[in-house]
């Protein structure tokens, strides 16, 4: 018979993730046009990461429909294990 304890975690750095398309859905990165002020959204439903490395800085590009800017912004993807009760 198993017996359920309480444990601890340490959490590494960083770790690459293989995985070709890592979509999150319901998650999106929203940002305002340099250029012309429309909020420009980006959707992990739709547009995945490629191999992304988890818990270290990554560039997302971003493009904006209206007036064809591009633009980037500085994410993490927090990948961690925590113990629950
Ligand atoms: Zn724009």
């Amino acid at each position: 018979m198993s017996q359920r304890v309480a444990g601890t975690v340490v959490n590494g750095a960083t770790a690459e993730i293989d995985v070709k398309r890592f979509y999150l859905p319901g998650t999106t990165v929203s940002a305002t046009c340099w250029q012309c002020g429309k909020q420009v959204v980006h959707d992990f439903s739709n547009d995945y990461l490629s191999y992304p490395t988890a818990n270290a800085p990554q560039t997302l590009g971003l493009y904006c429909r209206a007036c064809e800017a591009e633009m980037e912004v500085q994410i993490v993807l927090k990948v961690s294990i925590e113990v629950v009760p």
